[in-house]
Parts: C-alpha cells; structure tokens; sequence
C-alpha cells in the first residue's frame, strides 16, 4: 500500500504517497486510540461522486469526540479534502480512508497533551468480499470471539483499537475457510459482521439488529431509508443465531462490503443458498443510487 504513485492528504497538504509517513513512536500505533473513516466514491452518471460524505464525516467527528481527540480541523475543511484527494489521483470510483492519530510527543496512557493528526488517502478498491459474492452470496460463520460490551470500548465510535476483534473474528473464520465472521454481543445475541452491519428477511420483512454493541452503519441507515421507501416492514430488534439459520435471505452491508448476499451461516444454508429476490432488489436498487441513477437520492451523492 505504501509503495505507489498518488498523493495522501496530511495534516492540510497533499503530499506525494511515499512521503506520507509518521514516526514510529506515534501514539496511536502503540496504545490504538484513533479514529477513522471508510467512505467511497462512486463514478454517477454527473461525474464521481462521494456516497454520504456529511454522515461519514459527522461520524468522523463524533467518533474523535467519544475519544476526546480534539479535531484540528473543521467539518468543511474536511469534506473538502475529501474531494480534493480523490480529484488529484485522479480517481473515478475509490475507497477513501480519513484516519485521526494522536503525534508522537510523549508516551504512556496520559493522552492529553498530544498533538492530533489528519490524513486522507484513497485508491481504488472493487468488492470486498468479492465480485462472486456479491452474486451468488458469501459463506458466514459464527466467531467464537464476542462484540464489545458497551462499557468495554465505545460502539459508537469507529476506533482504531476496536478492530483487533474483528481481525481476531475474521482470522478464526478465515482459516476455516469462511468469507467472513458473525460476531455476537456479550449477552449472545446477534450483533453484526466483522465490518459489516447484518439484514435477515424473513416472510417479507426485514429485520436488523437494534444498535447497542454494533457501529451505527451508514449503509445500514441507506438500506432502512430504501427498504421503507419500497414499503417493506423493518424491524430493529434483538436477533439469535437460529432466527438467522431460519431465514428465507440475510445480507451484510457496509462501505466496503455494499450490500453482500449471505449464502450460509454456520453450514446451515440461509434460504435458496443463493441470492435471495429481496436482497437482489435491495442491492439493485443501491448500486442504482450510488451511480447517480436514481433522482430521488441525489443529496446522498457529494460531487467531487
Ligand atoms: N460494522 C463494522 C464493525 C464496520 O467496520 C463497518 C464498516 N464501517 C460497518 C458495520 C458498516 O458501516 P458503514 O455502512 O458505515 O460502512
């Protein structure tokens, strides 16, 4: 990732990739208190365009605000940066990653004196859990790792530190030879992907894990917005493992996951043990928004 042309937004210049460097004795790097964005732009029929940049940047600040990080920029300065990193690597579509990192001043616990940094990459980035998944439905299983409680790490905040659960959830799938792992909160009830937010249909309704121990999903809010928007019936709820077993269709949503078909949880095949007819629409209906085709979504689209 470091070796390559292009130019990293850092602390208020773009500078050229390779130069984008910060020292080793970084804050954040030893004791993970950071904060950081998952955004993507898309190419519109209008030119690129960012998806929902106002939200993932209002959940960038609300995040640096959990950890009482103080933002040495404003919401504007950084919308703008936003714009201008995927304008100078010339990108059409891309996945764009704001980070927020302490400096390198002083080590130990005592976080207050710290210098805050800003940087904004992008690059391009097609399906993460693959174009193949995207059609026929991913392979999920449940990690033996749970969610974090709410008075462990703060869920609502995107932190650095948090995602070493994911990693140690999607390691234990992984070598199993899963697409990607299901974590449960403490109380073992559902919670959500490893970075992805869960959908499951059941008899025409859609439901979703209420928020408690899960991050406040952006492509979790695009979906319920569309859904009801369609006229289907959601329903925010606590949901167990076999009420997923039992389901005609699940789905993960995410920025970087989209809208992903769930074809197993668990060696238990979820409904056609393919794509269902729900989340095809759903998921049709996304990338139609995020392409700039559909007109009654257009203030979601951020134009570069
Ligand atoms: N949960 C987790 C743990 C994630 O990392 C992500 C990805 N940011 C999501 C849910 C989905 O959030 P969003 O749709 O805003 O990308």
């Amino acid at each position: 990732m470091s070796d390559r042309d292009g130019f990293i937004w850092y602390d208020g210049k773009l500078v050229p990739w390779r130069e984008a460097t910060t020292h080793v004795l970084t804050h954040t790097l030893h004791y993970g208190m950071g904060v950081f964005e998952g955004v993507r732009a898309y190419k519109t029929t209008q030119g690129t365009a960012i998806f929902r940049l106002q939200e993932h940047t209002d959940r960038l600040f609300n995040s640096a605000s959990i950890f009482k990080m103080k933002m040495p920029y404003d919401k504007a300065t950084l919308m703008e940066a936003q714009r201008e990193v995927v304008r100078a690597n010339k990108l059409e579509s891309c996945y764009i990653r704001p980070i927020v990192f302490f400096g390198s001043e002083a080590m130990g616990i005592a976080a207050t004196t710290l210098s805050v940094h800003v940087a904004i990459a992008a690059w391009p980035w097609g399906a993460y859990l693959g174009e193949e998944g995207m059609a026929k439905g991913i392979r999920v299983k449940t990690s033996s790792f749970t969610r974090h409680h709410v008075n462990i790490n703060m869920c609502r905040a995107k932190s650095v530190g948090s995602y070493t659960n994911s990693i140690l959830a999607h390691q234990e799938v992984a070598h199993d030879g899963y697409d990607e792992a299901l974590l449960l909160d403490p109380e073992g009830y559902v919670a959500e992907g490893a970075g992805e937010n869960l959908f499951i249909v059941k008899k025409g309704k859609l439901y979703t894990p209420d928020l408690t121990s899960c991050l406040e999903g952006i492509t979790r809010d695009s979906i319920i917005t569309l859904a009801k928007d369609m006229g289907l019936e959601l329903i925010e709820k606590r949901i167990t493992r076999d009420e997923v077993y039992c389901c005609d269709e699940a789905f993960f949503t995410g920025t970087a996951a989209e809208v992903t078909p769930i074809r197993e949880l668990d060696t238990r095949t979820i409904g056609i043990g393919s794509r269902g007819p729900i989340t095809t629409k759903l998921q049709a209906a996304f990338f139609e928004i995020v392409a700039g085709k559909n007109k009654k979504y257009a203030d979601w689209l951020a134009h570069v």
